[in-house]
């Protein structure tokens, strides 16, 4: 049987979501371009992240620099550190990340010294060929600041969002006058030069991240650490998302940075396999002073700031980190629904399996569909004016191209929340019908009372 995964990839370039990148000249790994439809949802996932941020009082938000100071990366470790264990297949020269083959062998990953693992000993999946040993593979893009290519001159793409926030952190406390606790909220480009991309837009190289760090006084910082877990789930159901295909996996001690208190991987149902069913989605993770204190020490500047008694401290950092393109991919998957048999009442389309694409509205990227009954001329400039209308506060799309079945149905698997039709009834009495893409429930409404109608329907 065919996975709900590979059909929400194939609806998802079919209707203009998302494509591979440099198609017409066989792809680029593991980058896509979203399409019409897939930039509407992406800016809708983000605005909605956005506003959820920036609803909090002392939630500010920042869009820094994706080139910024080598010294950053080797402050946050990422130079030293931000690599993944990589092996080469002697024989076919594929190469794999040591850590995921052998999760698929059913292997917990051990690569510390005393490890009995030896790569040497497993065969590559793609040929039985033989495997190298591992070698470390630092995952950030490089290139160059300015005329010269000299190592001087060298920098990167950054791998994450974070770092930015970190450096601006005091620009940012003095200029808005803000006190500790506060936020500091980012969306933006993150590179990474993964061994082993894959699963669609699960895992790329070039991809956005949402991310949000909170500073607070360590006392408070554990109440942070499970307030920001509680409200981060209270955004997901917000929008639509069914608590059992949400995981809060707690991590294990062994598992947790050496200056991290407690961390939670956010996982998703994303069905990828049947032994790989949740998978990281986004990460709430209490870093403690860690990259402050480094930024301090590498930079040679104060970052601290001073308490009730004015002494001056390092304040604790929670941080909320989620991925856009990952949350695109949850969303399609629990939008995502297959009605066998249909539910259309025309001839046509009776015994057809139905996709509706059940997108929360505030996500939806077309939010209304205009559907004149014919091309008759008049119909069309009635069905127009009311395009005109409505295009001024929502993205509306206007289709008079097949029967009105088929016209439903291609809504329904974008998401579409409301089609409205003009028919000829609309000439005399200047009614349309509005139909809602769940419940099929139709209503008849004065053209004059659409912009109210529909005020209340997106009012969320
Ligand atoms: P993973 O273990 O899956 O590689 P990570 O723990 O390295 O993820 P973080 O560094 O915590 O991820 O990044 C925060 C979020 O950014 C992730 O939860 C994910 O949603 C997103 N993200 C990270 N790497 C990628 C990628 N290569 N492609 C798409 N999204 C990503």
């Amino acid at each position: 049987m065919e996975r709900k995964f590979d059909k929400v990839v194939a609806l998802a370039k079919a209707r203009g979501f998302v494509f591979p990148s440099s198609e017409i000249y066989g792809g680029l790994g593991s980058i896509n371009d979203y399409g019409p439809l897939g930039v509407e949802l992406k800016n809708n996932i983000k605005k909605a992240w956005w506003d959820f941020m920036l609803s909090h009082r002392n939630i500010v938000g920042l869009d820094s620099g994706i080139l910024m100071h080598p010294k950053i990366w080797e402050a946050s470790g990422h130079v030293a550190g931000f690599s993944d264990p990589l092996v080469d297949c002697k024989k076919c020269k594929s190469r794999f990340r040591a850590d995921h083959l052998l999760e698929s062998l059913g292997i917990k990953p051990d690569f510390s010294p005393g490890s009995k693992i030896d790569m040497k000993k497993l065969a590559c999946p793609e040929c039985g060929g033989e495997l190298t040993d591992i070698r470390q593979f630092n995952l950030m893009f490089k290139t160059f600041i300015g005329p010269v290519e000299s190592e001087a001159n060298q920098i990167y793409l950054r791998p994450e969002t974070a770092q930015g926030i970190y450096v601006n952190f005091l620009n940012v406390k003095e200029s808005m006058r803000l006190k500790v606790p506060f936020g500091i909220a980012q969306i933006g480009k993150a590179f990474r030069n993964e061994i082993t991309p894959g699963n669609f837009i699960f895992r790329m190289r070039e991809f956005e991240q949402m991310e949000m760090q909170y500073f607070v006084e360590e006392k408070e910082s554990m109440q942070a650490f499970k307030d920001w877990r509680e409200l981060r789930r209270e955004w997901y159901l917000s929008l639509g998302m069914n608590e059992k295909n949400l995981r809060f996996r707690e991590h294990e001690s062994d598992e947790l940075a050496h200056y991290a208190k407690a961390a939670i991987d956010i996982e998703y149902n994303f069905g990828f396999s049947e032994n790989e069913s949740f998978k990281e989605l986004e990460g709430i993770h209490h870093r403690g002073t860690w990259d402050l204190s480094r930024h301090q020490e590498y930079s040679g500047q104060k970052l601290t700031v001073k308490d009730e008694e004015n002494k001056d401290y390092l304040p604790t950092v929670v941080e909320t980190s989620i991925g856009a393109d990952r949350a695109f991919l949850a969303f399609m998957l629990e939008a995502y629904t297959e009605i066998e048999g249909g539910r259309s009442t025309t001839t046509e389309s009776n015994k057809e399996k139905e996709v509706v694409l059940k997108l929360h509205p505030k996500l939806a990227p077309i939010k209304i569909a205009i559907l004149p009954l014919s091309k008759k001329e008049n119909l069309s400039a009635k069905a127009e004016s009311v395009y005109a209308e409505l295009s001024k506060h929502y993205r509306v799309q206007y289709d008079e191209t097949g029967s009105i079945g088929k016209r439903y149905r291609r809504q329904d698997e974008i998401g579409t929340p409301y089609c409205l039709t003009v028919d000829f009834d609309t000439l005399e009495n200047n009614k349309v019908t509005v139909r809602d893409r769940d419940t099929m429930k139709q209503d008849l409404v004065d053209i004059a009372e659409l912009e109210a109608y529909f005020l209340e329907k997106f009012n969320f």
